[in-house]
């Protein structure tokens, strides 16, 4: 199925997103994350591609499994910076055959941010746009391609204004959807897509939601994402810092109440960064279920 065509069909569209084990751990580590999220039922699941120390081999692999053995809709996410064409070329073929039609076409990270993965040296591609341009000219109609969105800006971009410039000629290359950088404060997702919208970007735009469930984890994702933290939310992780299950439960709290903000507001889907964790992932949905399978009758009722 692809993606695009999903976003078509109904509204909101829910996901989710795993990553790959580290090398010395087996797939079938990564498989029990799946199977425990499966009867939850979302509309696709992504694989980040090199993210977090995993080799990029394994993101075909899970990708292929997810609608092998589960009968659900994979986007594999693929980085392009520092390959060839001839390396993203035999990633491309891969997933053609192996049934996965749906890429997340991602830039990725200088060797010295990026925290896994080989490097060619390659510099054929300078950014996503690159990518998303040669995946319609190599394959063209073969894949639905979605791309990364910045509600705050890229980390490393001067300026909003120059970031949605970069993002509306990445979109006009060949995105069918965006799904965003994780953010906590809605108001600057909904001013994103007033913008958006104000620029004639009118592809879905699918809002990153991560549960924070401890300190360090903050520190971490501020670090990397650049998200800004409205002040409820530093109030809850500083009185909750050193009591661990009430800071887990404030966390999922905060994002249930996220989601379902952004669901009054009709957002076109809900991406829940899961870190592997179904446990979470699971309490999460629970807290949503009412509301979205509102939201899904309402949206087939005629
Ligand atoms: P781009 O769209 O190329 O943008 C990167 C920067 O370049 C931006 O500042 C943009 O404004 C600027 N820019 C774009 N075009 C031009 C131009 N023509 N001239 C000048 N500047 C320009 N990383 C991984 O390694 N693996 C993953 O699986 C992964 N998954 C992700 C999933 C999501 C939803 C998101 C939001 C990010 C993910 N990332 C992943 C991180 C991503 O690779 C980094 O954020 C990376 O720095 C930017 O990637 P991009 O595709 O957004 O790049």
């Amino acid at each position: 199925m692809f993606i695009r065509d999903l976003f078509r069909r109904r509204r909101p569209v829910v996901s989710f997103e795993i990553f790959p084990p580290k090398r010395e751990y087996p797939l079938e580590t990564v498989y029990a994350t799946v199977e425990a999220l499966r009867d939850l039922g979302p509309d696709f699941i992504s694989v980040t591609y090199g993210a977090g120390g995993s080799s990029r081999e394994r993101t075909v692999d899970i990708a292929a499994a997810v609608k092998d053995r589960w009968g659900l809709t994979p986007l594999a996410h693929l980085t392009c910076l520092e390959q060839t064409k001839a390396e993203v070329d035999a990633v491309l073929d891969t997933l053609r055959e192996r049934g996965v039609h749906n890429i997340l076409a991602l830039r990725g990270d200088p060797p010295q941010v990026s925290l896994g993965g080989s490097s060619s040296g390659g510099e054929d591609f300078h950014f996503a746009a690159d990518l998303v341009r040669h995946i319609t000219t190599r394959h063209p109609g073969a894949f639905s391609i979605g791309a990364a969105a910045y509600p705050e800006g890229h980390a490393t971009c001067d300026s909003l204004e120059e970031d949605l410039r970069h993002l509306k000629e990445k979109v006009e290359a060949g995105v069918d959807f965006l799904v965003t950088q994780l953010f906590f404060d809605n108001d600057l997702f909904f001013r994103f897509a007033e913008r958006l919208d104000a620029m004639d970007v009118r592809v879905p735009v699918t809002a990153g939601i991560m549960p924070v469930l401890n300190a360090r984890q903050i520190g971490r994702i501020v670090s990397l994402s650049g998200a800004s933290i409205p002040p409820k939310f530093a109030r809850i992780m500083a009185r909750y810092e050193n009591a661990p299950e009430a800071l887990a439960d404030a966390g999922i709290a905060y994002a249930t109440e996220q989601i379902i903000d952004l669901l009054s507001w009709g957002v076109a889907g809900v991406h829940l960064y899961t870190m592997n964790r179904p446990d979470v992932t699971r309490r999460i949905m629970a807290n949503i279920a009412s509301v979205r399978s509102t939201l899904v009758e309402g949206a087939i009722s005629p």
